[in-house]
């Protein structure tokens, strides 16, 4: 459902991602994981059509973002890390709007739909609110819905948890993995291993743009524990700084002998 080939991302001289290739499969949760700086959300802005690439191709349900953006477009749902919301609406104005840009939302319920989402969220006594008065997390919550409404095959979320409370966040763990259980389509970027080791079935990490490991959890955990020297059993945290501690151990090396 994502396919992501020989991505590349250069601003001036500085090269944010270096020849990046994944695929993201239907039913499939796919965690991208790194440290600042390591090129995720420059990633998720290539998959959703907001940075192009200086080299490569992306392809969301199958249609190149940049040639057909708008059969991309409309197959994903986004969450970004800074999203942008209309503050001199309310929460159900908001929403009503996100609702009437989907084609596809023609014919259904979407008043029974928002109704149903803003209690799923505690949120239905705020629905009449202007969005500039909401807190922080119930910004989040609303952005959730907003992408979530028009039941999107794919989902592409940046860090969906900052600002969240621990019910919510609990909420949204699970509301990405019914997701992906029923078929559809999840890529996600998080600084949270916990997170990215309960929900995601093949991960990848990266940083200073280039990928250390991809796989499933065993396989990065056979990755490391062959070339890295870790243990069986091993939690995400401790394969993701033994891959970004290995690498930059590797560059002291490489700069050391220059
Ligand atoms: P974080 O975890 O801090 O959000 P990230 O993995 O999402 O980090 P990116 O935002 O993708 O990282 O940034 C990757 C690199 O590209 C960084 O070195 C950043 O400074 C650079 N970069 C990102 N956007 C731009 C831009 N618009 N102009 C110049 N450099 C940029």
């Amino acid at each position: 459902m994502i396919e992501i080939q020989g991505y590349h991302k250069r601003y001036g001289r500085h090269v944010a991602v270096h020849d990046l290739s994944l695929t993201v499969r239907p039913g499939e949760l796919f965690g991208l994981l790194g440290p600042n700086g390591a090129g995720k959300t420059t990633t998720i802005r290539a998959v959703v059509g907001l940075t192009r690439p200086s080299g490569g191709s992306v392809r969301v349900a199958g249609h190149d973002v940049w040639r057909e953006p708008l059969l991309a477009k409309a197959a994903f749902g986004y969450i970004p890390d800074r999203p942008y919301l209309y503050g001199k609406l309310t929460g159900r104005e908001l929403l009503r709007f996100v609702a009437s840009l989907a084609a596809h939302t023609t014919g259904r319920d979407v008043e029974r739909d928002i109704e149903r989402w803003l209690e799923f969220f505690s949120l239905e006594h705020f629905g009449n609110e202007l969005v500039e008065t909401y807190s922080h997390g119930m910004r989040q919550k609303l952005t959730i819905i907003a992408a979530l409404l028009p039941e999107p095959g794919v989902l592409i979320v940046d860090e969906p948890m900052v600002g969240l409370d621990p019910r919510a966040a609990k909420q949204v763990r699970e509301l990405f993995q019914d997701y992906a259980a029923r078929g559809r389509t999840v890529l996600l970027t998080t600084h949270s291993l916990p997170l990215a080791e309960a929900v995601a079935d093949r991960i990848a990490v990266l940083d200073r743009g280039r990928v250390l490991g991809l796989g499933t959890l065993d396989e990065l955990r056979e990755l490391t524990r062959t070339g890295h020297g870790g243990v069986e059993g091993e939690s995400l945290e401790r394969i993701f700084f033994r891959l970004v501690e290995e690498e930059e151990e590797q560059r002291r090396r490489e700069s050391g002998a220059a």
